[in-house]
C-alpha cells in the first residue's frame, strides 16, 4: 500500500506512515493495515517488538483522513464514518493491549488519529519538533481514538484544558501530561531504531533517553486546575471570564472558536471517565457513542466544512458558548444498545468465490448476519443478500476475507493465482472446498509469499448444514488467521476445529471421509445381509443404532428407506452427498496415503467400490448411500 510501509526488519515489526504530503493523515485502509500487521506479528517469534514511525519532516500523523467521511456524511450515509471509527478504535485498543512492546517515534504534529496510533504505545518517544494535541473540538467533534482516556488521566484539570482549547504540547508538556514517555533529540533516533531492530530489546530506550525539557504546562498546572475545575461548560467559561491572566485570555479565545456542544460533551466525558477503574476500552466505548451520533446531532460536518472543505473558518455551530442544554449533552452520551462498540471485527468485507450447492447458502448466511459479501461464480449463480461481482478478482479486491468453495484443487490453484495479487495486505484466503493436501499447502505458500494468510477449512455437514449454518470446519493454517475467521465460522457452522498448520484441515477432512466411505459401504452390506437372513431393516436399525456397530452412516444418515431419521434414502437417493463427491474424497485420501506411504486397505477397497459404482454402474448423480440398492441386488458372484 503506498501510504504505509509495513515490513519486518531484524527483530522488529515495522510500521512507517508514508503520506508526508498529507501530513500522514490516517485513512481507513491504513488503520486496517496496522491492525492486520499487529495480528500477524502477535505469535510470530521473529518479531520481538513493534516500531512505529513516519516519513517527512512536519508530522508523525496530523489526524484521521476525514474527507471521505465528510462526503458520505453530507450525502446522508453515516455508516461509512461509523464503520471507519469502529475499526480505528479497535486498532487503538489493540495497540494499547499488545503483548509485545510497541514503540512510537512521535515527531512534528501528532494530532487526533495520530495520538490514537502513537499515544497508546508502551514506549512513546518525543523530540524537539513534537507538537501533540487533541484538536477535535475545533472541528465539532470530541477527543476520540482513546484520547479521552489520556486526557482523563492527565494531572489535575489538564485534560479539560487540552481537550477544550485544543492546545498543543511540546515534548516536555507531552511527557508531563502523560501523552509521551521519553525525550530523545531526533538526530539520535536512527541510532536507537537500528539498535532496537538489531536487539529486539526495548530496554535500550530508557538507556538512550535524555532528561525531558521543561514543560510550560507543568508551570501553569496550578492555574489550569483553578480555571478548569467547573462542573459544566458555562462554569469554566465564567471562571475564565472572571480571571485576568494571559492563560485565561488565550484559553477563552480558543474556546470561543471551538464548537460549544463538543466542548460540553468533552467535559462531561472526562468527568465520567476519570476514576481508578478507567480503561482504554471504556473510553473508546464512550467516544463511540458520540461518533455514532455526531454527524446527525452534532457539529462535525459543519466543522469540517469550515476548516477543510470551504476553509472559510467561520463555522455556524448549533449552540452558543453559554447556552448548551444539558439534555443535548446527555443525548450524545446515552448508551447505544445494539450499536455499542464491542471491538469485534464485524465490519469485515467478504469476497465469496464459488456459489454452488454449498457456497450459495454459506454466502447467504454471512450476508444475513450483516456482513458485506461480494460473490462470483463462473456459472453466474448468485445468493440472497450477496452483491454480484463480474470476476473473481473483483470479488476479492478490498476484501478482508476471501472465501472459496470450489470443485477441486486445480480450480482452487487457478483462482488463487488470479486473486492473490489483488488481495489487500493482511487479508485472509479461506478455502472451504475439499481439495488435496498438496494443493492446500501450495496455495498457503503462495499466499504467504504475497504477504497474505491462507486457511484450508473444508467442511462436514453437507448442503443441509450449509443452509442451516451448522457445518463443522476443519481448519489448517496460522493461529491469527484462524482467530480472524472465527466469527465467520460461528455464522456458517456450529464448530470449527483448528487442526494445525496449512493442509491439516484437508488432512482431517480426507481421513474423516475415508471413514465415512468405508462405514457407509459396510452399513449397506450389513442391511443387504440382514435382508437375506430374514432380519427386518427396522429391527436391524433398532439394534445397531444403540449397539457397538453404530455410526453416523447408520444413526444419522440411514441408507435404508423408511428407517431411522429422514435421509436421501427417503428421497429416491437424490443427493445429499453425491457418490461422485465421495469418490473424489476417496481419491484424495488414496493420493495422500500414497504420498505419506500409509497402508489404507479399507480406504482403497472403498475407493474401488465407489469408482465402479460411479463410473461403470448407475451411481453417478445418486447419493452415496445408494450403495444399499446396489448391494441388495447382488450375490457373491
Ligand atoms: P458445486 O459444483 O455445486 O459448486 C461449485 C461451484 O464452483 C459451481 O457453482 C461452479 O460454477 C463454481 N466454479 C467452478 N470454477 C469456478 C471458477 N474458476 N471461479 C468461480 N466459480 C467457479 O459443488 P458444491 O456441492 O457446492 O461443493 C463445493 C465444494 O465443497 C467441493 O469441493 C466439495 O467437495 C465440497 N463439499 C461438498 C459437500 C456437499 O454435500 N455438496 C459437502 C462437503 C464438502
Amino acid at each position: 500500500m503506498p501510504d504505509i510501509h509495513i515490513r519486518t526488519e531484524g527483530r522488529a515489526g515495522r510500521i512507517t506512515l508514508t503520506r508526508p504530503k498529507a501530513l500522514n493523515a490516517l485513512t481507513w485502509e491504513m488503520c486496517r493495515a496496522v491492525e492486520a500487521a499487529l495480528d500477524r506479528w502477535r505469535d510470530d517469534d521473529r518479531v520481538a517488538l513493534v516500531l512505529i514511525d513516519a516519513e517527512g519532516e512536519k508530522a508523525f500523523c496530523a489526524g484521521g483522513d476525514i474527507a471521505e467521511m465528510y462526503r458520505t456524511g453530507k450525502a446522508g450515509d453515516f455508516d461509512y464514518g461509523r464503520a471507519f471509527w469502529r475499526d480505528e478504535y479497535r486498532m487503538n485498543a489493540k495497540l494499547a493491549e499488545y503483548p509485545k512492546p510497541v514503540i512510537a517515534f512521535l515527531h512534528g504534529f501528532v494530532m487526533g488519529g495520530g495520538v490514537g496510533l502513537g499515544g497508546h504505545a508502551a514506549h512513546r518517544i518525543v523530540c524537539d519538533s513534537t507538537r501533540m494535541s487533541m484538536p477535535e473540538c475545533s472541528i465539532g467533534f470530541v477527543p476520540d481514538v482513546g484520547g479521552s482516556a489520556l486526557l482523563a488521566r492527565a494531572p489535575g484539570r489538564l485534560g479539560e484544558y487540552l481537550g477544550l482549547t485544543a492546545a498543543r504540547m511540546g515534548p516536555g508538556d507531552a511527557i508531563h501530561a502523560g501523552f509521551a514517555d521519553h525525550y530523545l533529540p531526533e538526530a539520535d533516533w536512527d541510532g536507537l531504531k537500528a539498535a532496537l531492530v538489531a536487539s529486539g530489546d526495548a530496554g535500550q530506550i530508557a538507556r538512550a533517553a535524555r532528561p525531558a525539557p521543561a514543560s510550560d504546562l507543568a508551570a501553569a498546572q496550578h492555574g489550569i486546575d483553578q480555571l478548569f475545575g467547573g462542573e459544566a461548560l458555562l462554569d469554566v467559561v465564567n471562571l475564565l471570564r472572571a480571571e485576568d491572566s494571559a492563560l485565561a485570555a488565550t484559553a477563552l479565545a480558543a474556546m470561543e472558536r471551538n464548537a460549544p456542544l463538543s466542548m460540553a460533551v468533552t467535559l462531561e466525558m472526562l468527568h465520567r471517565l476519570r476514576s481508578p477503574s478507567l480503561t482504554l476500552r471504556k473510553a473508546l466505548e464512550m467516544e463511540y457513542r458520540v461518533s455514532h451520533r455526531i454527524m446527525l446531532h452534532g457539529d462535525f460536518l459543519e466543522g469540517i466544512r469550515a476548516a477543510i472543505i470551504d476553509k472559510d473558518k467561520t463555522p455556524r455551530w448549533r449552540h452558543a458558548l453559554e447556552t448548551v442544554p444539558a439534555v443535548d449533552v446527555s443525548r450524545m452520551l446515552m448508551p447505544l444498545g445494539p450499536d455499542k462498540l464491542d471491538f469485534r471485527e464485524t465490519n469485515m468485507q467478504i469476497g465469496f468465490i464459488g456459489l454452488g450447492n454449498m457456497g450459495a447458502p454459506m454466502a447467504a448466511n454471512l450476508a444475513a448476519a450483516g456482513y458485506a459479501v461480494t460473490g462470483f461464480d463462473v456459472a453466474g449463480t448468485t445468493a440472497p443478500g450477496v452483491t454480484s461481482a463480474d470476476s473473481a478478482r473483483a470479488a476479492a479486491e478490498g476484501a478482508d476475507i476471501v472465501i472459496t468453495m470450489l470443485p477441486n484443487g486445480d480450480i482452487l490453484r487457478a483462482v488463487a493465482d488470479d486473486i492473490l495479487p489483488v488481495m489487500r495486505p493482511g487479508a485472509v484466503l479461506l478455502d472451504c472446498s475439499t481439495v488435496d493436501v498438496a494443493s492446500a499447502r501450495e496455495v498457503a505458500a503462495r499466499a504467504e509469499a504475497a504477504g497474505l494468510a491462507a486457511l484450508d477449512a473444508p467442511v462436514s455437514g453437507g448442503v443441509g448444514g450449509a443452509a442451516a449454518g451448522t457445518l463443522t470446519f476443519m481448519v489448517g493454517g496460522p493461529e491469527d488467521a484462524f482467530a480472524k475467521a472465527d466469527p465467520l465460522f460461528e455464522i456458517m457452522g456450529q464448530k470449527a476445529v483448528h487442526c494445525g498448520p496449512a493442509g491439516n484441515g484437508q488432512a482431517a477432512k480426507i481421513c474423516n471421509n475415508m471413514i465415512l466411505g468405508a462405514t457407509m459401504i459396510v452399513t449397506c452390506e450389513a442391511f443387504a445381509l440382514a435382508d437375506k437372513l430374514g432380519l427386518s431393516r427396522q429391527a436391524m436399525f433398532d439394534v445397531v443404532s444403540t449397539s457397538s456397530g453404530y455410526s453416523w452412516s447408520m444413526n444419522a444418515y440411514c441408507p435404508a428407506p423408511g428407517v431411522g431419521p429422514a435421509s436421501p434414502a427417503d428421497n429416491g437417493y437424490k443427493p445429499g452427498f453425491a457418490a461422485d463427491l465421495m469418490l473424489k474424497d476417496l481419491r484424495l485420501a488414496a493420493q495422500a496415503a500414497e504420498a505419506a506411504d500409509a497402508d489404507t486397505p479399507l480406504g482403497t477397497a472403498a475407493l474401488e467400490l465407489y469408482r465402479r459404482f460411479v463410473e461403470e454402474e448407475d451411481g453417478a448423480g445418486r447419493d452415496f448411500s445408494a450403495m444399499l440398492p446396489r448391494l441388495e441386488k447382488r450375490t457373491r458372484n
